[in-house]
């Protein structure tokens, strides 16, 4: 069957063209203006878009609604209600009021809070955000919400995220009046995540606990062929993988999600999946869909979806990148670099402003993308070093260097550049040469940030990189606004912060054994862990700016970071106890048997003939006997170690990381090594090979 892609795309979505043709003019127009202003919908207007939003659903073929939202677990949370209401006559219609649709009350007392809410106020309160469309999943119409306690405190990852996105837009627009721009009425941050995951046989992954429990592999020893051929990446895809990727694209354009490329990565058995960019908050919905959507597709073809961060040692793990610009309403990208000396001007005091923003608050990046997951891949040599850095390429970077020497640029002929007079010299807008090794790189008219995990929600970074470039468009508006020559000024401005925050850029081998070595020299921080990193995000100077930008209070902000590592400390808690009980109850039992299987060969050997060798027999039996004692020492020092776990906190975080994870590696260690000389037969679990090659 030929899908008609146009006709099924965003087919399940209560979107703008819709309301259109649903909704009476004056209501279309109310909530239109509501939704661009950003403020609080009138119940009048809400009465009659929730009952054609409720008659659109109920032909898409819905029966319940939800409010949808993002809980602090990272996942989204649905609590499905009908639209059934009794009638006297024992008869039932379909009913959704205004009040539903704008706010819902589910019994939130499980979610995390960091002990935001204390159980007498358990219930938090889901308001709808007009500014994401509705949509139609699995029968149940979705309507995005945020999610609050009766305190009014944030207990989701959206409520932040459009706080950021209003901060961001008003400092960047009283930047933009400063150059004589006067339409633009709001300033947005788009983003396009791409996003990687593996694929693995669902009977495969049934057979591993540390898979079903951890979404990775704690135990693996290394199979002959990696990923050292490179032959996967951008391979041909199989022809189960291309039936999961065309079903998956469907269900996506069904969402209105703009999936738009798909490829295999460099580790075998790993994709990547992107989108067509759009505003942050969208793009942060869509790409929870996104991963949701993978998880459920991949079960219809009997595949797991594995969207954990490093699910096998020794193969690349899984992130994402998050392509990020800022956009007028008007449509101007404000990081394209333009061609007049004017729209270079711009460019060049916004993108000044990243590069202030990035070496500032370096810490609150590393902060967010900080997880137990990430942990084994940034800094890992396979995805961006933990210290945060930036790639311009050269060519910008001489630019930037000739502006403060006040020198002509190698390409300007022999013109001192004067910013706002002269033209920028063209440079090449995509020398990125795909530099993978920055966490944060320039890729010619947006950034890329590279360091975010595969399982993560977007939002966190977003919500971190809109405030901080907000708070530095702030200071600069300030300082900018009360120059009596606007262009001296500017040019002393993104002169002087070049000159002081240049450190932070790097176009270099992240990799290199020296990049650390000359990171430190520059003052730049290398926050190795996720426990090294989650105290900056109650740093004083963090503290205060989320705080006087209103994106957390000081309460929001300490209830995140207890809940950030409360569950680290749960993830390295769980790992732990799998790995104790693969080894107490499968691995050391499976050792045993292939030992008893090679002492009674030997035996009988001897019982035949005298004089046959049984040297295989006799020196694997010894080789494994050690193996084996040396594991069960380790698994006991492993379980000793989780019993001891106590305090709270960083403490307790502390201890899992320092503790905890090398008990973890030492186990490991001698586990796969006695993998390597087991009868794969009697192996308990499939093994490297198996998961890595046979989709
Ligand atoms: P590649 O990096 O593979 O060359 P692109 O540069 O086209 O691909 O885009 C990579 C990702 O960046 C895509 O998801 C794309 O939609 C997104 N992107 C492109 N332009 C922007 C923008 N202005 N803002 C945010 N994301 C963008
Ligand atoms: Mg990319």
């Amino acid at each position: 069957m030929k899908s008609n892609v146009p006709e099924i795309f965003g087919s399940m979505v209560f979107n703008d063209a819709i309301m259109k043709e649903k909704l009476p003019k004056d209501i279309y127009k109310s909530l239109h203006k509501t939704i661009e202003d950003g403020k609080d919908l009138d119940i009048t207007v809400a009465n009659v878009v929730a009952i054609a939003m409720k008659d659109w659903a109920i032909e898409k073929g819905a029966t319940h609604y939800t409010h949808w939202f993002q809980p602090m677990t990272g996942i989204t949370a649905e609590k499905h209600d009908s639209f059934i209401s009794p009638q006297n006559d024992g008869r039932i219609i379909m009913e959704f009021s205004g009040k539903e649709l704008i706010k819902g009350e589910p019994d939130a007392s499980s979610f995390p809070s960091g002990g935001l809410r204390s159980t007498f106020e358990a219930r938090g309160y889901t308001a709808w955000d007009p500014t994401s469309y509705a949509f139609v999943k699995d029968g149940v119409l979705c309507i995005p919400t945020a999610f609050c306690s009766y305190g009014g405190e944030a207990l989701d990852k959206k409520t932040p995220l459009l706080h950021s996105m209003e901060v961001i837009s008003e400092q960047a627009i009283r930047v933009l009046r400063l150059f004589g721009n006067t339409d633009a009425k709001r300033v947005l941050t788009t983003v396009g995540p791409e996003q990687e995951y593996f694929l693995i046989d669902k009977k495969l992954f049934d057979q591993r606990k540390d898979l079903i429990y951890c979404g990775r592999t704690l135990f693996g020893a290394k199979q002959p062929k990696g990923q050292e051929l490179d032959d996967h990446y951008f391979g041909a895809i199989k022809p189960r993988i291309s039936a999961f990727m065309k079903e998956l694209n469907e269900e996506l354009w069904k969402l209105g999600i703009l999936a738009k490329t798909e490829h295999n990565e460099v580790a075998p058995a790993q994709h990547e999946l992107a989108p067509i960019f759009s505003t942050t908050n969208i793009a942060t919905d869509h790409n929870q869909l996104t991963m949701e959507i993978m998880k459920n597709v991949a079960a219809r073809h009997g595949l797991v979806c594995l969207l954990q961060e490093k699910p096998f040692a020794g193969v690349n793990g899984s992130g994402k990148h998050n392509n990020w610009s800022i956009c007028t309403d008007t449509g101007v990208n404000l990081l394209e670099p333009g061609k007049s000396p004017h729209e270079n001007a711009q460019f060049l005091l916004f993108f000044v402003a990243v590069i202030k923003a990035i070496d500032e608050y370096q810490d609150l990046m590393r902060v967010s993308v900080a997880s137990a997951g990430n942990d084994h891949r940034l800094g890992a040599n396979e995805a961006p070093p933990a210290i945060m850095s930036m790639f311009i390429g050269d060519d910008l970077e001489e630019i930037l260097e000739a502006l403060v020497n006040k020198v002509p640029y190698n390409g300007s002929g022999d013109q001192t550049m004067e910013i706002g007079v002269h033209v920028l010299p063209n440079f090449p807008k995509d020398t990125t040469d795909r530099n993978r090794t920055s966490p944060f790189a320039f890729t010619g008219n947006k950034f890329e940030f590279r360091s975010l995990g595969s399982a993560a929600s977007i939002s966190g970074p977003n919500i971190v990189l809109n405030t901080i470039v907000a708070e530095e468009l702030k200071q600069f508006a300030d300082e900018l606004e009360q120059a009596d020559d606007f262009t001296e000024a500017l040019n002393k401005l993104i002169r002087r912060t070049i000159r002081e925050h240049k450190r932070i850029i790097f176009n270099g081998d992240g990799y290199s054994a020296e990049w650390p070595i000359e990171a430190e020299k520059r003052g730049l921080l290398n926050l190795r862990t996720t426990v090294d990193a989650l105290p900056q995000f109650i740093a004083e100077k963090n503290v205060k700016l989320f705080t006087e930008h209103g994106i957390f209070s000081d309460t929001e902000l300490h209830s995140r970071y207890e809940i950030l590592l409360e569950t680290y400390s749960k993830i390295i808690n769980i790992e732990g106890l799998t790995m104790v009980d693969m080894t107490n109850k499968d691995i050391l039992p499976a050792v045993n048997t292939y030992i008893a299987k090679l002492t009674s060969t030997a035996t009988a050997k001897k019982n035949l003939d005298t004089s046959l060798s049984c040297r295989m027999e006799l020196s694997l039996v010894e080789k494994l006997s050690a193996l084996e004692d040396k594991a069960y020492e380790q698994v006991n020092a492993l379980t000793e170690a989780l019993a001891d776990a106590k305090g709270d906190g960083l403490e307790l975080a502390t201890y899992y990381k320092d503790v905890v994870i090398s008990a973890m590696n030492e186990l490991r260690a001698t586990v796969d090594a006695i993998e390597v000389h087991t009868d794969a037969s009697l192996w308990p679990y499939p093994q490297y090979g198996d998961l890595l090659y046979q989709v």
